[in-house]
């Protein structure tokens, strides 16, 4: 199953975007995901091609126009599961991702100025997405970090699969640190930094409860609201 995404944007030309680089984009050289990325600007009426207009009730901004959004969604098919990126909406998290990578198809409008007429999101009951407690200037790099979660998620998209079962947030945890050759490190201040001796000792179980005990602190410490939830669940 091919993960088909399109993207409803003013900004068509930042797709794939960074997502042709890394992991992202040898999956869609190898066909595991791929890109459609619509203009809303084409929908436009006038010879403009206006896109947005002042809001009702007066204020700061424009919004952008219901029928020519909608338009722009129906020339998509078929759009699958529909994506407003908005920092109002319900935080990405790595279950989320999970859930969406196995979709099909997903439709993600990216909004720019104040955002979308309420309407067009109300009637085709868009699922509003934030990348986090902020706010950017438009939708498409928040699409682009959605894309990414969910494309590393499928088959054969990292090299081991395992890599992403014992990542950071799969399990309630956070991961524990990583550490490569060489076994002692001369930083530039003179000082030599070795490596945990447990990760050279080869035993696998006390290796295993190592990194078991470092995610466990790990977490504590950066992210108090995780540990209680994990703490909780036993
Ligand atoms: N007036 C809006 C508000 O206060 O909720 C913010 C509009 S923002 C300047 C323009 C667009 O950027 C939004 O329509 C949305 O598509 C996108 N955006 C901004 N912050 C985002 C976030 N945290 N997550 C996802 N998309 C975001």
């Amino acid at each position: 199953m091919v993960f088909n995404v399109n993207i409803l944007t003013l900004f068509p030309d930042m797709f794939p975007g960074a997502l042709n680089d890394g992991i992202t984009g040898r999956a869609l050289e190898n066909g595991l995901w791929s890109v459609n990325a619509v203009n809303i600007r084409d929908f436009a009426k006038d010879n403009y091609k206006t896109v947005d207009d002042t809001p009702f009730g007066g204020g700061a901004g424009m919004v952008m126009k219901a029928d020519i959004i909608s338009d722009a969604v129906e020339s998509i098919q078929p759009r699958g599961r529909m994506i407003y990126m908005s920092p109002r909406g319900k935080v990405l998290n790595q279950k989320l991702a999970r859930e969406l990578s196995s979709e099909e198809n997903l439709t993600i409008l990216c909004g720019r100025y104040e955002g979308v007429d309420q309407r067009v999101l109300d009637h085709y009951e868009f699922e509003e997405i934030s990348i986090g407690d902020y706010v950017l200037s438009g939708g498409e790099l928040g699409a682009m970090v959605l894309i990414d979660s969910c494309v590393r998620l499928l088959d054969g998209a990292v090299g081991n699969d395992e890599t992403t079962l014992n990542e950071s947030h799969e399990n309630g945890l956070l991961e524990h640190p990583h550490y490569t050759r060489p076994a002692v490190w001369s930083a530039p201040d003179g000082s030599e930094l070795s490596v945990p001796d447990v990760l050279s000792s080869g035993h696998h179980k006390n290796i295993d409860e190592w990194r078991k005990c470092e995610a466990e602190a790990l977490t504590r410490e950066n992210r108090p609201d995780m540990w209680q939830k994990y703490e909780n669940n036993g």
